[in-house]
């Protein structure tokens, strides 16, 4: 099959490679759509740690089943899947708890930290388990598809927060998903919500997608304007979608006393916070890391367009061109979101 193969750090090359062996319970995908990561475009210069050559990367896709093993069988060549990223064990206490994002045993696929290397989906076909593999609603595209697990962040980190229908909910950073988070809020009943980034360009993609007001932190103060729209109280719920010290500080100083900040951004190893405003004003403070189970919610909100997807995807092109869209993206070029590779 082609692949496209991370052979040494910045040099990816389409290779001839064998096809995939399936075990017991696994399912072999022909490959359609994948994405390319945010992850995947830091993890192509070494810095992360997380992607050490060669590796095949690649882990938000979807596709077509071509050949189940005899655990897996209920599945049949051609239906439509996509699967997590998260390859879970299904047998340690945290996968017991249905907590499978924290996985003791948890693999991610076209990842290889060190302890393991696990091939991803930029590639013809990909051999997956099939406990973590889900039919697409009827409607919903493989470019769609390839948005799911983005969508399904989103999704936990809003199920882990506590909103209630007509809350203020805040997203400080509107990267592809700040912009989900936006749409999740409002979904989950939030009758407000409000955007803040320093990228006008991204202020505007999320008033798009629904944000109700939004805020650029270096025109203006971020808290102030937040709280002359909140009675001077501050919003309900906050998440942070940077990973950086100074977003974190303004998620926490915008909500109310007894509000909630959700932490979903993941840069900065370690941040300071104020934490006589946490603990004297009572604010709950929440980490979320991918998903857990959200993939049949994510998908069904975005077949009902509750949550849509189409307008964050920038280009969508065959696999072989895959090295210059990496470039392009590790070169941050400006307005482009998500990426798709066709194998
Ligand atoms: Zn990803
Ligand atoms: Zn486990």
């Amino acid at each position: 099959m082609n692949a496209l193969l991370l052979k040494e750090y910045k040099h990816l090359e389409m290779v001839e490679m064998p096809t995939p062996e399936i075990g017991m319970d696994d399912v072999l995908v022909r490959v359609r759509t994948c994405g390319i990561c945010g992850s995947d475009v830091h993890g192509l210069d070494g810095s992360t740690g997380r992607r050490i050559p060669p590796l095949v990367m690649g882990h938000e896709a979807a596709g077509e089943v071509v050949e189940t093993g005899p655990a897996a069988s209920d599945l049949k060549p051609g239906d439509r899947v996509t699967f997590d990223s998260t390859i879970y064990c299904g047998k340690c206490y945290h996968c017991g708890r249905g907590e499978v994002n924290l996985c003791e045993n948890r693999m991610v696929l076209g990842v290889s930290p060190g302890e393991y290397r696990r091939h991803g989906a930029f590639a013809e076909y990909v051999a997956v388990p099939r406990r973590i593999v889900y039919r697409l609603p009827e409607g919903l595209s493989y470019e769609a598809a390839a948005m799911v697990e983005a969508v399904s962040v989103a999704v936990h980190a809003v199920n882990l927060t506590p909103v209630v229908l007509g809350d203020t909910g805040v997203v400080v950073g509107t990267g592809m998903i700040g912009v989900l988070t936006v749409q999740s809020l409002k979904a989950a009943g939030c009758a407000r919500v409000i955007a803040i980034d320093p990228d006008e360009g991204r202020l505007k993609m999320a008033r798009e997608m629904g944000a109700s007001a939004t805020i650029n932190p270096k025109a203006q103060d971020a808290v102030a304007v937040i709280k002359e729209m909140t009675a001077g109280r501050g919003a309900d719920v906050a998440l942070e979608c940077v990973g950086a010290a100074e977003p974190i500080r303004t998620a926490i100083n915008a909500v109310r006393k007894g509000g909630a900040v959700t932490l979903v951004g993941n840069v900065s190893p370690t941040v300071e916070i104020p934490l006589q405003v946490v603990v004297s004003r009572q604010i709950r403070l929440q980490g979320s890391c991918a998903s857990s189970g959200e993939y049949p919610a994510a998908m069904e909100l975005m077949a009902s367009g509750a949550i849509r997807v189409e307008p964050l995807i920038s280009a969508v092109a065959p696999l072989a061109e895959g090295p210059s869209w990496f470039d392009r993206l590790y070169r941050h070029e400006p307005n482009l979101m998500k990426v798709i590779l066709r194998p």
